[in-house]
């Protein structure tokens, strides 16, 4: 049986095709690598805020540690280097203790108030 013409999903393209195969969507090749790309950057962009936050903070803990693997360092000096507080990659448990996690860096707050920057394998 004849299959139905098609439109091309590309958005820059709709140009109406004969589909070579039931799931065919794009006109051709050029077109599905094109919207997959254009899709792929839209992506990126919404993540930038985001990608961009995470990797401020780790440079900032980067910076503190240097070749240490344990500092501990004042709320205030984390706010002064801007330091922001609402991201982080991941969370640990240590002792009953929550560790926020920039990836190999981790945050633990201590008894004063002050927190302890460490540096963690993987
Ligand atoms: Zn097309």
């Amino acid at each position: 049986m004849e299959k139905a013409d098609r439109t091309c999903i590309n958005p820059d393209c709709q140009y109406v095709f004969k589909p070579r195969r039931q799931s065919q969507k794009y006109c051709c090749r050029s077109c599905q690598r094109e919207y997959n790309n254009k899709k792929a950057r839209e992506r990126r962009e919404q993540l930038k805020p985001t990608t961009n936050a995470l990797m401020k903070n780790r440079s900032i803990l980067e910076r503190i540690l240097g070749s240490r693997n344990e500092a501990i360092v004042s709320m205030d000096y984390l706010q002064g280097a801007e330091f922001n507080f609402s991201y982080y990659s991941q969370t640990k448990r240590s002792d009953d203790q929550m560790i926020f996690c920039i990836y190999e860096y981790g945050l633990q707050k201590l008894s004063d108030g002050k927190l302890k920057v460490i540096r963690h394998d993987g």
